[in-house]
């Protein structure tokens, strides 16, 4: 029973044909189409310079598009103003006013737009509460921590009620610790209030946590667009395999129906999509003790082993290259550095791409 008045229609954004150029050469936008559902957690995700701002930043109104379409809520907004879009924004410097109080920072958007005195102070009330902010909201916000300006800046953006939410690296000046909490106080906060959040961060495992989707970006170009799973099992280009974490990517040189020959060998896959390239992420391959004979059975030494806990990272030195391997501390053979191993690939688990 928390959904209480903040709960707000959430509005799907559809972009088309977006391009954005800053003077003649840095190409910000190079043609994007995208669409984001209503109350959906979005994720774009890519290196720094790839265009996440910009698009962001279109999507406010804060910037115009040289050319493209973009609707939210159903209605054309390319040519509507800024505080006319049922839009807010979160930025990673806070924007707070730090002589003011919590509460009159909290309060401020809602002057602005003329609500009265009672009224703004009844909406104040609840998203304290909401967030949690407690006592915080007698404090000025030079006297909080880096987490708690955050958390203010998050509730500031959410008391004016928008349809979208826009957080732009909302988290990435936060350490470790706080950041996770924030993670997933955030994910709390956007499924109870079902409000369409659009996220940018350059972080994949942030972007994984977080996301009921992600579009991975570089160079103003659109390079997926999937659940954290797809994109991350099913990665559709190098680009994206390497972002999202991967290193076991190898060259294929021939094939012959389901059998490629790559430079770590013979490999089965079970379905082939085309492509130069084979995937093998590292926590689907098994390792037995030795030289075992086999489909698949790759044989290699282990060059370096961190033990996790809860896991075990290799590297192996196999066919004049290298490969990694985590293994999962459940009764699994666990080899030691100098070992000769086989390794087991599962067809099922290799994915064929392009550069
Ligand atoms: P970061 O993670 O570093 O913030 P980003 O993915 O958000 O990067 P953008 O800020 O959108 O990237 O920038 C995309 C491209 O457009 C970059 O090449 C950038 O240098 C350029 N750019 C962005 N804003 C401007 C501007 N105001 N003037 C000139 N070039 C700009």
């Amino acid at each position: 029973g928390e959904q209480s008045h903040l709960q707000r229609g959430a509005s799907s954004i559809t972009l088309q044909g977006l391009h954005k150029r800053f003077g003649r050469d840095a190409v910000a936008l190079d043609g994007v189409d995208l669409t984001i559902e209503a109350g959906e957690f979005f994720t774009l995700l890519g290196p720094s310079g790839c265009g996440k701002t910009t698009l962001l930043r279109i999507l406010a109104g804060l910037e115009e598009a040289d050319e493209g379409q973009l609707n939210i809520g159903g209605k054309d907004v390319i040519d509507v103003p800024p505080h006319h879009r049922s839009v807010n924004t979160v930025f990673q410097s806070y924007a707070l006013f730090p002589h003011l109080s919590v509460r009159e920072n909290l309060a401020f958007g809602l002057k602005m737009r003329g609500m009265p005195a009672a009224q703004r102070e009844q909406k104040v009330a609840e998203i304290a509460q909401f967030i949690k902010l407690g006592d915080l909201v007698d404090r000025r916000i030079d006297q909080l921590s880096g987490g708690q300006r955050q958390r203010i800046a998050l509730a500031r953006a959410l008391v004016c009620e928008p349809d979208v939410l826009l957080l732009d690296e909302p988290l990435s000046a936060l350490d470790a610790g706080l950041r996770s909490q924030l993670q997933v106080e955030l994910l709390r906060v956007q499924k109870r209030l079902g409000m369409t959040f659009v996220f940018v961060t350059h972080d994949q495992d942030e972007a994984m946590v977080m996301s009921d989707r992600i579009a991975v970006l570089n160079g103003g170009k659109i390079q997926q667009v999937g659940a954290p799973r797809e994109v991350y099992e099913r990665p559709s280009n190098a680009f994206v395999a390497r972002f999202m974490g991967h290193d076991n990517l190898y060259r294929v040189t021939a094939r012959n129906g389901n059998r490629l020959t790559t430079e770590l060998g013979e490999l089965e896959v079970e379905q082939d999509g085309g492509g130069d390239l084979v995937l093998i992420r590292p926590e689907t391959l098994d390792l037995k003790p030795g030289h075992v004979e086999g489909v698949n059975h790759l044989h290699g030494r282990i060059a370096e082993r961190l033990y996790r806990g809860s896991h075990a990272e290799f590297r192996l030195e196999l066919a004049g290259t290298t490969l990694q391997a985590v293994v999962n501390n459940r009764g699994k053979h666990m080899p030691d550095v100098g070992d000769e191993v086989t390794v087991l690939v599962a067809p099922e688990d290799l994915v064929t791409l392009s550069e």
